[in-house]
């Protein structure tokens, strides 16, 4: 059966009583079946919110005071520092770290990646989780399908539902999955009262795409497998980024001109931003990034296509930086 979507925003009194639903800011059916069903993926309490940078405004706002230190996962998600950095003038300080090893003491809250955007990487979850800081993982390359990190002794889970939960490239969307039912209610009233909240139609989209999360993601990582394989036996590729799970993975070429014929010379894969979609796209990400990653690195987002059809996709553009 399809989901009702509901766009009101608001509800009638019941009895002149406020009932479950009253005005949309404060909470929505559509939004609530979308966090019901996220709560259920993750094992906690999940709170939507309009974009994955949103709900990383509304976790650190929330929960932080001016003077505290974030220990940030490094070479993680470009966007996530940018966000940090926009609340800077607010009180807000950032410690990079490598995730792999355990946090610096003196964090206020820390930040994880799994597996980090673009490098790949894994954290160490037990270190994390042994630290007297709050911990979030952003698990959005992960997803629950393969990692549901409140399991690991995490606080919190963030997804940019924009890209696997939601997987076809159409609804922006964020998400905090909280352990504590506490921490979960302070959360919902700090964005009832600041607005930061997810509309109808995009919560309805989310509800569609999890339908198939599990088929999409096990398929796009079993796709990934394949490519970077084959990708490592390449004459071409130096370096393939690949944790074995998830349908994320990053190559190097020799340099940034060689990184735009390969992202240029695709057919089949799209030469574009943004991840976990159906459609497989590829970008080189130093045209975002700058010196924060190696001038050659392409990162590929594997979407549902023939997996042999994406690898004459990609030899072809490999084999184009030879002969340009
Ligand atoms: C895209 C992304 C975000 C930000 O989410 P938006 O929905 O674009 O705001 C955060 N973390 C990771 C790992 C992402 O890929």
């Amino acid at each position: 059966m399809s989901d009702p979507l509901d766009r009101s925003t608001h509800w009638p009194y019941e009895n002149g009583e406020v009932g479950a639903f009253s005005y949309q800011r404060f909470g929505s059916p559509t939004v609530a079946a979308a966090e019901a069903a996220l709560s259920e993926l993750d094992g906690g309490t999940a709170l939507l919110f309009p974009s994955g940078a949103g709900a990383t405004t509304a976790l650190v706002l929330s929960f932080l005071q001016p003077g505290d230190t974030i220990a940030l996962a490094e070479g993680g998600y470009y966007g996530t520092g940018r966000t940090f950095e926009a609340l800077a003038r607010w009180g807000l300080r950032v410690v990079e770290f490598d995730q792999t090893g355990a946090p610096p003491e003196d964090a206020d809250l820390v930040w994880l990646e799994a597996p980090s955007n673009p490098f790949l990487t894994m954290p160490d979850l037990e270190a994390a989780a042994a630290h007297p800081a709050r911990v979030v993982v952003d698990a959005t390359a992960a997803t629950p399908v393969h990692l549901r990190p409140l399991e690991h002794g995490a606080d919190f889970v963030f997804h940019s539902a924009t890209k696997y939960l939601a997987g076809h490239n159409d609804a922006l969307l964020g998400v905090v999955v909280c352990r504590e039912p506490a921490a979960a209610a302070d959360l919902l009233a700090f964005r009832s009262r600041t607005g930061i909240v997810a509309a109808p139609d995009p919560a309805w989209l989310l509800l569609r795409g999890l339908k198939t999360l599990e088929l999409r993601v096990r398929r796009q990582t079993q796709t990934a497998e394949f490519l970077a394989e084959r990708l490592r036996d390449h004459w071409i590729v130096q370096t393939v980024r690949y944790p074995g799970i998830g349908g994320l993975l990053s190559f190097d070429v020799t340099d940034a001109d060689a990184a735009r014929i390969v992202e240029t010379s695709t057919h089949v894969i799209v030469n574009a931003t943004s991840l976990g979609g159906v459609t497989s796209s590829i970008e080189s990400r130093s045209r975002w990034e700058g010196d924060r990653v190696p001038p050659g690195l392409v990162r590929l987002s594997v979407g549902l296509e023939d997996p042999e059809v994406l690898w004459a996709d990609l030899e072809q553009a490999l084999t184009a930086t030879a002969s340009g």
